[in-house]
């Protein structure tokens, strides 16, 4: 952030976001990503009283297209009082270790282990229970801690099982920090990027239209044809042919030849 954009970063000092829900489900999540995301921008410019300010968050859940593979969608939002504006830029990757497991023995849990990357990436238990106020142990990075968190939950379930799931909190987790890192280059590549009418900053890809016309027939199909640039202070706005210069939907994607 410091080398593209001249910002410095301060950190507010106990500033607790759990208000805004919680991961592992103690105060549940309200609203969209992108509004929690801003909420909590919100939040540090009020604790640290600076007029910018910048928060992340990510969530988890099936991949849109295939339900069985896990997936990553992290946010990055920049809000600017000053000259009066706010930007956000996301990333999403299927590189993500999330996942959950039941079991009634640490011994079911071997292979699991290796493809959730413990304990370079941390994990969560719980008990299998209904009752509110059960103890959740967060950030277990250590095989005695786990034996001794999944005997305990074990110990407490009326049903003698225990909840497992990946600790994703970025500090518990290196491939989503790997993940935010590139989302604040981006965010930070944004915000040096002038609007080339009114050289305010911010300048860049607010939205995508479709229409990308079919190959054999130039119906318009639900693929991007183009993407919209523009400013975060004036009216100036470019539309831009598609990234990857794809100028032809294939038919397969085409709702004439392949209703
Ligand atoms: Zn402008
Ligand atoms: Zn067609």
């Amino acid at each position: 952030m410091l080398h593209a954009t001249g910002l410095e970063i301060v950190l507010p000092a106990g500033l607790d976001t759990d208000v805004l829900g919680t991961f592992t489900g103690e105060v549940r999540r309200e609203g969209k990503p992108l509004d929690v995301c801003l909420q909590k921008v919100r939040l540090g410019m009020a604790a640290t009283g600076l007029p910018l300010g910048l928060a992340n968050e990510g969530s988890f859940g099936p991949h849109p297209f295939v339900p069985f593979l896990p997936s990553n969608l992290e946010i990055m939002a920049f809000i600017d009082d000053e000259r009066g504006f706010s930007i956000h830029e996301m990333l999403f990757s299927e590189k993500t270790n999330y996942a959950q497991r039941e079991i009634c023995a640490v011994e079911e849990l071997e292979d699991w282990l290796e493809s959730v990357r413990f304990p370079s990436h941390g994990l969560i238990v719980r008990p299998k229970s209904e009752q509110p106020g059960i103890r959740v142990e967060k950030g277990i990075v250590t095989t005695d801690r786990l034996r001794a968190a999944v005997e305990r939950a074990i110990s407490c379930s009326e049903e003698a099982t225990a909840l497992v799931e990946t600790d994703m909190r970025a500090h518990f987790n290196p491939t989503r920090m790997r993940l935010i890192r590139r989302l604040a280059f981006k965010l930070a590549r944004r915000l040096a990027t002038p609007c080339p009418s009114c050289t305010a900053p911010g300048w860049g890809m607010t939205s995508q239209s479709t229409g990308l016309p079919c190959e054999e027939c130039e119906t318009p199909t639900e693929m991007i044809l183009s993407e919209i640039f523009t400013c975060t202070t004036c009216a100036h706005r470019e539309e831009r042919p598609r990234f990857d210069g794809l100028r032809e939907a294939p038919a397969g994607r085409c709702p004439c030849c392949n209703p």
